[in-house]
């Protein structure tokens, strides 16, 4: 097999407050390959979102190691991690993240403006994405002038604005209803499989998990395959 787009190896990851320490990540290993659509599942407080912050360089282990695109995340110094943020991984959030004042491009725009991509080729991309998520009319209205649903399409519109290796989403559906959570889903399948990028989708939601290429179980901050899931 060809080196993995993200290969951890032994992460453990303690949260220290006061004299109390809390274990949330005890030797997690995994790889994920190009293009893979890796799921992530686990009840709430077992160490998804503390997971795919070590992946993403947003926090550093006590122990262990991440690589992703060959890139080894827990040794780079804050310069290397702001690059590999901005031009490697793209993020998706429960609760969008988006800028309340700017339009649905302008924040579709935001991460091109921080790699200083040219004005033309920018707006070009920005439309481009807009459309593949679905939002070609939406492009001027602001993220309170748009559903939850489609506050998560822009979202999801700008992680692919730098044309990432990566697309790491913690709950993706978290605030959205079910149906509109699976349409959600069905999109990051589809633009994991049109763009060719890796996911890892942290999602406690059963019905979501059979779209994913494997199935990764957390339990008390331990990692494992989880069973095959069962055809929606
Ligand atoms: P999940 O995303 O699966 O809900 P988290 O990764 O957020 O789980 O949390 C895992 C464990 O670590 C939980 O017990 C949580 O309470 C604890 N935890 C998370 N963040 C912190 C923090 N900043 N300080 C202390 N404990 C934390
Ligand atoms: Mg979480």
């Amino acid at each position: 097999m060809s080196e993995p787009l993200v290969a951890v190896e032994g992460l453990r990851r303690v949260y220290r407050s006061g004299p109390k320490e809390v274990v949330a990540l005890r030797e997690v290993s995994f790889q994920a390959g190009r293009g893979e659509l890796v799921a992530i599942r686990g009840r709430s407080g077992s160490g998804k979102t503390t997971l795919l912050n070590l992946v993403g360089g947003l926090d550093r282990p006590d122990a262990g190691r991440v690589t992703v695109t060959g890139r080894e995340v827990t040794s780079l110094a804050e310069d290397g991690l702001l690059s590999l943020r901005r031009d490697v991984i793209g993020f998706v959030f429960q609760s969008f993240g988006l800028i309340p004042v700017l339009s649905a491009a302008e924040n579709v725009g935001v991460p091109m403006r921080l790699a200083r991509t040219p004005v033309a080729e920018r707006e070009e991309r920005v439309r481009m994405l807009l459309a593949l998520v679905g939002l070609a009319d939406h492009a001027n209205q602001r993220p309170y002038e748009l559903s939850g649903g489609q506050r998560q399409r822009v979202a999801i519109a700008r992680s692919l604005a730098n044309r990432p290796r990566l697309l790491i989403a913690d709950e993706p559906t978290g605030q959205l209803d079910s149906q509109t959570g699976r349409q959600i889903m069905q999109l990051i399948r589809a633009l994991v499989r049109s763009e060719g990028v890796t996911a890892l989708v942290a999602t406690h939601d059963p019905g979501l998990i059979t779209l994913a290429d494997r199935v990764l179980e957390l339990r008390d901050g331990v990692l494992r395959p989880a069973d095959a899931p069962a055809p929606a």
